[in-house]
């Protein structure tokens, strides 16, 4: 069955919240640092994701099967 697209909450460290698009594992959003930059992550084993351009590294947070993308949390 095909897994539909839901957003979730990607939190900054100063309080922001932006939405990011998750299907299934996997999760797409545009860093706040220049509106431009396209961030891909993957909960699981390479949670970690860092901007190119601003060096900031986010983590995808997961449920507990690991299946399904909850939020994205910069660290
Ligand atoms: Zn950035």
């Amino acid at each position: 069955m095909p897994q539909k697209q839901h957003t979730v909450p990607v939190i900054y460290k100063d309080g922001q919240s932006t939405k990011a698009i998750a299907k299934g594992n996997n999760v797409a959003w545009i860093c706040k640092c220049d509106g431009l930059t396209l961030l891909l992550g993957q909960a699981g084993s390479d949670a970690q994701v860092t901007c190119d351009a601003c060096n900031s590294t986010f983590l995808v947070q997961s449920q507990e099967d690991g299946e399904q993308v909850l939020k994205v949390v910069e660290l």
